[in-house]
């Protein structure tokens, strides 16, 4: 029952992740009516909406960047879907690629975001539980339960795309209230050897929107002015049809050149056009904006075909044979422009090494690395999904009116410390709730965020005792101000039990999760 139960309520989550489709152009010069300043508006906090490099930089002296990002829940499947493109490249300067995973967290098993985040990927919001033009609560319950259940910190979740790509004005108003760094929903949907195109770099909203003009109320003409705050545009590819023959989302998925079936070779063949357009142009970054589970060759009835998973590593085998193509995330990318420098400097651009947590292969904590969490990790036992988590299981499953339930807390045992400001996702022990960082080289600060209840900061840490392992932790507020309770110790027992078994029986039957 439960694993039918789960797989029906996945295969509508498989049917609502069918977003991102284009058809034609979604802006033109007259409806955008932008105008900017580059005298006034410079980086690094401002960004007039343009073609050209940044920095004044020449197209030849700019890396072409390859965006790289996937949408919704992060489960193994996912993760093996995505590595299998990404696990074996390296990017110019010797260092693995990062990618941007956009997570809601319906049937994320948290673990593996931990896991994902501490290998050096960017881990952003997609709302708690898929939902265009959301709430604040869709938006901000996100960070609250990546913070609690992930061990995200709050300053590391800079960016937002919305589910179906379907926002509104008031969205970008909630992310720039929520301290946001940028949204990436809007799309560049007119080639860039069209004069009109649309496709411009990354920029700041100080005047306005200048994509998606003809197709979302109340954007463009100089609105909405939010200084500061970055709109990253999708680059779609176009196929033989081409201004109407745009492809932004999984275009391994569309028919190609108005065909009825698809068709690997013509989608490769478009790809690399327009990657070709963009690399012999003004290098507007390119992107691959994928839904992983339709590639996914472990998840039960999804049958990804081989020839397109091939055609995929083909055309990046392709593009990572030019010169100066880095593949990276969304926050690599803007890292670069909100500082541009030439091809000749990238080696002194931070965002683009590689660093690795230096922490002792032998201790035992749980802190998102495979080698040390080993036998750590506790199982969340949640009928329709469970999980499992290094921070201790919440009572209830998240929702967005409670992100941060009250944790369980096993019998004999203490709860367990969640992420607090001063320490690293890979350094911190949240069973013993101890920093194991000693030196200046690991020192890390959070910052708090206005995303509790009526715009309240919160900071991460805390829940389930004191946090006096970790010096100077900063006084925490539980989210809903609950303590937390014992597992077994009340009339929880017979319920969580129930659910524990029959949980377990899922995972052993069908797979659903693992680590
Ligand atoms: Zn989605």
């Amino acid at each position: 029952m439960l694993k039918l139960a789960a797989f029906s309520a996945f295969a509508l989550s498989l049917v609502a992740a069918q977003d991102g489709g284009i058809t034609g152009p979604m802006s033109n010069p007259a409806a955008a009516g932008y105008s900017c300043d580059p005298n006034s508006c410079k980086l690094p906090k401002c960004n007039c909406a343009s073609t050209s490099p940044p920095g004044g930089l020449q197209p030849s002296e700019v890396p072409q960047f390859v965006v790289f990002t996937a949408d919704d829940a992060v489960q193994s499947y996912t993760i093996d879907s995505v590595n299998q493109f990404l696990a074996h490249r390296k990017n110019p300067n010797g260092c693995p690629i990062k990618m941007t995973y956009f997570t809601s967290l319906n049937y994320t098993n948290y673990t593996l975001v931990t896991d994902w985040y501490v290998a050096g990927n960017e881990i952003a919001d997609h709302t708690m539980t898929h939902v265009g033009t959301p709430p604040a609560s869709e938006i901000n319950g996100n960070l609250i339960a990546l913070n609690a259940l992930a061990g995200i910190p709050l300053d590391a979740i800079k960016g937002f795309r919305a589910p179906f790509l379907n926002y509104s004005v008031d969205t970008f108003n909630l992310l720039a209230a929520a301290d946001f760094t940028y949204d990436s929903s809007s799309s560049a949907s007119i080639p860039v050897t069209d004069p009109g195109t649309d496709a411009f770099w990354p920029y700041t909203l100080d005047n306005g929107l200048a994509n998606d003009c003809l197709n979302v109320p109340g954007i463009c003409k100089g609105q909405p002015k939010i200084p500061g705050f970055w709109e990253i545009p999708m680059y779609a590819f176009f196929d033989n049809l081409g201004v109407n023959g745009p492809h932004l989302m999984d275009p391994w998925l569309d028919n190609a050149n108005g065909g009825t079936t698809v068709n690997d070779s013509a989608t490769l063949q478009y790809m690399q056009n327009t990657f070709t357009a963009h690399y012999t142009g003004n290098r507007q970054p390119i992107g691959l904006y994928t839904h992983p589970i339709h590639l996914s060759t472990t998840y039960p009835g999804v049958n990804a075909p081989n020839s397109t998973i091939n055609m995929i590593n083909q055309y990046l085998d392709w593009v990572q044979e030019q010169q100066n193509v880095w593949i990276v995330s969304n926050e690599q990318l803007l890292a670069w422009v909100q500082n541009p420098v030439p091809v000749s400097q990238l080696d002194s651009v931070d965002a683009l090494k590689c660093p690795t947590p230096q922490v002792d292969p032998s201790k035992k904590i749980c802190n998102g690395m495979p080698q040390n969490e080993a036998g750590l990790v506790q199982e969340c036992a949640f009928a329709d999904f469970p999980f499992y988590t290094c921070y201790g299981c919440p009572q209830v499953e998240v929702t967005p009116s409670n992100p941060n339930p009250p944790q369980q807390v096993v019998s004999g045992q203490q709860a367990r410390y969640r992420l607090p400001s001063n320490c690293s996702t890979p350094f911190w022990d949240p069973i013993a709730g101890n920093c194991l960082c000693t030196s200046s080289s690991c020192a890390f600060t959070d910052n708090s965020r206005p995303i509790g209840p009526n715009g309240a900061n919160l900071t991460g840490g805390g829940t389930g005792g004191s946090s006096s392992g970790a010096s100077q932790t900063p006084s925490y507020v539980n989210f809903n101000g609950a303590p937390p309770v014992k597992l077994f110790g009340s009339g929880l027992v017979g319920v969580v039990c129930a659910v524990f078994v029959g949980a377990l029986g899922a995972i052993a039957g069908s797979a659903l999760v693992s680590l």
